[in-house]
Parts: structure tokens; sequence; C-alpha cells
């Protein structure tokens, strides 16, 4: 490279590598920390953190100027955060990195935000829904209105859900908006806003917006508050289909949530088509894995037959010793039919509704995590750790 040294040229490459590495092996992040005596470098796959290399000291100041130089920062400037972007060339593409520097004790730690590179895969099929719910949840999203909740806790795949959703619907006869903070997928042909804190309006007062523009179906990247919740459900009962994600414990949860936010529960009752609650299992690494035999505590947990062929890993090479490679979600789900309508219109505690929707569940998280241990799909392990 023209006006380096041999010594930079050679940093330039190892950091080009490094993030080469973190796109192969499907990182979401790639952690870069100094320490006193060494720098250690972390990627997060599948949404865990592992350790992936040790780099000499020495090289610190090297890499952290490279890096900001790549993301148009100031590499002068040391004592405060930073963040940029990097349009790294890979394959016959450009992928996107958000960079965050950020000082502490040994210098600067560094994350890079690798966009977009786990492969999506938007068909609904594909989804691992059961299929009496898939019919379902198809049936719902091509009403004409209504409100449809995909809830979550953060980084379980909700995004995942709604746009394969949205493509199995998705028509040059439909208005869709979408209305999210961060946008998480681009997607040509629908109107996808970016919520900032530049737009200076708040979340209901945007969404009253959008909705003058009469789209059939809009998507609420997240219910936060009481008025937000109106809105919706007021969209949701004139005319417009409303699909929305809400942070939660689970699908009955979520329906007394929306009543603790002041919703009235006829008007709930009455908006309300479908509720899914879904959490990430990571995968098994098909390289690694091998048939095993469960645990005492995982034959009770699960209620499995003592004999039952189960799966574990050990890690290698292809799955950089995680010994699980991609994920998968598993749904719990509760259909609105007429008989849970009267439910919801006429229980008035949350304690009681828990109790009487308990056992209208049609998809029931534990069986249906349960099928992904025997099928080989993910440890006992990791269902256990991911239910809990
Ligand atoms: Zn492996």
């Amino acid at each position: 490279m023209f006006g380096k040294t041999k010594e930079q040229f050679n940093t330039v490459q190892e950091i080009d590598t490094l993030i080469r590495a973190g796109i192969d092996l499907g990182a979401s992040d790639i952690h870069i920390e100094p320490f006193e005596d060494f720098i250690r470098v972390r990627l997060r796959i599948d949404g865990t953190l592992t350790k992936f290399s040790v780099l000499p000291i020495a090289k610190r100041d090297e890499i952290t100027a490279i890096l900001k130089v790549m993301a148009g920062l100031d590499s002068t400037q040391k004592r405060q955060s930073q963040d940029g972007k990097i349009k790294f060339a890979y394959l016959d593409m450009f992928v996107e990195i958000r960079i965050s520097v950020l000082p502490f004790k040994y210098g600067e730690k560094i994350v890079l935000r690798i966009q977009n590179t786990e492969r999506i895969d938007l068909n609904i099929d594909n989804l691992g829904i059961n299929e009496n719910c898939l019919i379902n949840f198809k049936k719902s999203i091509t009403s004409k209105q209504g409100l449809i909740l995909i809830t979550g806790s953060t980084g379980t795949g909700k995004t995942t859900t709604v746009y394969s959703a949205l493509n199995y619907i998705r028509s040059d006869e439909l208005n869709i908006v979408t209305l999210e903070d961060p946008i998480e997928y681009e997607i040509p042909g629908f109107i996808q806003i970016q919520l900032s804190k530049e737009l200076n309006m708040n979340y209901a007062d945007i969404l009253r917006a959008v909705l003058r523009q009469d789209p059939d179906i809009l998507v609420i990247g997240e219910i936060r508050d009481t008025e937000t919740a109106k809105v919706a459900i007021g969209a949701a009962l004139t005319g417009h289909l409303i699909i929305a994600s809400l942070h939660t414990n689970d699908s009955i949860d979520t329906i007394v949530r929306l009543r603790e936010m002041g919703i009235e529960a006829y008007l709930i009752a009455a908006a309300l088509k479908f509720i899914s609650y879904q959490i990430l299992l990571r995968i098994l690494c098909p390289t690694c894995k091998r048939p095993s035999t469960p645990n005492p505590e995982h034959i009770a947990m699960f209620n499995l037959p003592e004999d039952a062929k189960v799966f574990t890993s050990q890690g290698c090479k292809h799955c950089n010793n995680t010994g699980f490679k991609g994920r998968k979600p598993v749904f719990e789900i509760l259909i609105i039919d007429e008989e849970i309508i009267d439910i919801l219109a006429t229980t008035t505690t949350g304690y009681n509704l828990k109790k009487k929707l308990k056992h209208r569940i049609q998809s029931n998280l534990f069986i249906e995590t349960k099928k992904q241990i025997l099928a080989g799909v993910t440890s006992c392990t990791e269902a256990a750790k991911q239910l809990m």
C-alpha cells in the first residue's frame, strides 16, 4: 500500500483478514479489546460471544488508528466515544459495518457490528411454525383489519417473523408501511420509516401521520406506551391491519400488558387476531454433533423417555469451537377464536385471564422445544438455557 511502512501494511492486512473471518463465520459483532499485555478479539456468533484470537498489545494504537481512518473518524481523538460506518468489499458486494469506539482503562475498545451477514430466509413456511398455527397465521395476516402481535425478548428474531409475514402478503396493490428503530433489513417495495431523534415527533404522533397516508398494513416496530397502544388498536378496528411487536414474557402476558396500559378489554377482544411469543434455539453444528443420552435433570425437565436419543456437540473448526451453527425460532401461539374473544371481553383480572387462556395455547413453547431436542436440532442444555 502506497505511503505505508511494511509494518502498517501487515496490520491493514490483519484487520482485513479479521473482518473477512467474522463475515465468513456469520458473526454479528467483532469486539476488539485491549488489556494490559494483549488485545483480545471476540466474535458474537448466533448471539454468543466467543474468543477468536489474541493480538500483540504493541499493535493497539495502529489497529485503532487504521479502523478510525477506514470509518472516516478522527484518529487523533482518543478520549471520546466515536461512531462511524465502514463499507467493506466482500465477494461481489459491500458489507456495511458500524464501528463504535469507546475509551477505557487500557486504550479504546472497538466494536464492529456487521450488518445482515446471517443469511436471511424470509419464507414464512420455513419459520418452523406448526402446521395448524401456520394456516391460521396466514389467514390472520391476509385479513383486511385487526391486530397481530409478534412478541418475545430482544434478539429473538421477531423482526424476521414480521418480515416473513410481509413477504408472504406483499403485493403492488397494498400500501405497506413500517415504523422501525433501527431498520434491520431493507426490503424493496415497502415504505420503511426509520424513527430517529431528528424526526422530533413522538411515536404516537408519527403513527397518526402515517395513518393519514392510508396504509393497508402498518408495522409498528414496538408498542412502548399507552398512547401508541391506543392509536394502534383504534387503527386495527378501522380498516387497517396492524402488525406490532411487544416486549413481553409470554403470549398471555401480552394481553395483560395491554390491559395494564389502559386498553379496554372489549377493544382488545375486538381487535386482536393472533399472538406469537418466540425464543431462539442455537442449532447444533452438523459437523461435530454426536448422539448422546440425556442426564436425569434433562429427563425430568423435558419429560423425556430414559432411552431418548438426544444430541450434543464438542465444537470444531467449522463452528469456531462453539458447537453450534445458526439459530431457529420456536413459537408459543395463541389464535384468537370466538371462544377466546369471549374470554378476553369478559374476564376481569389478569390472574383469571392467565388461568383461562393457559389451556388454549395452540403451540406450546415447551412441547415445540422438546420436538427440536428429539429431532437433534438442538441440545438439552441449550434448550434449557433458552427456556429459562
Ligand atoms: Zn462444529
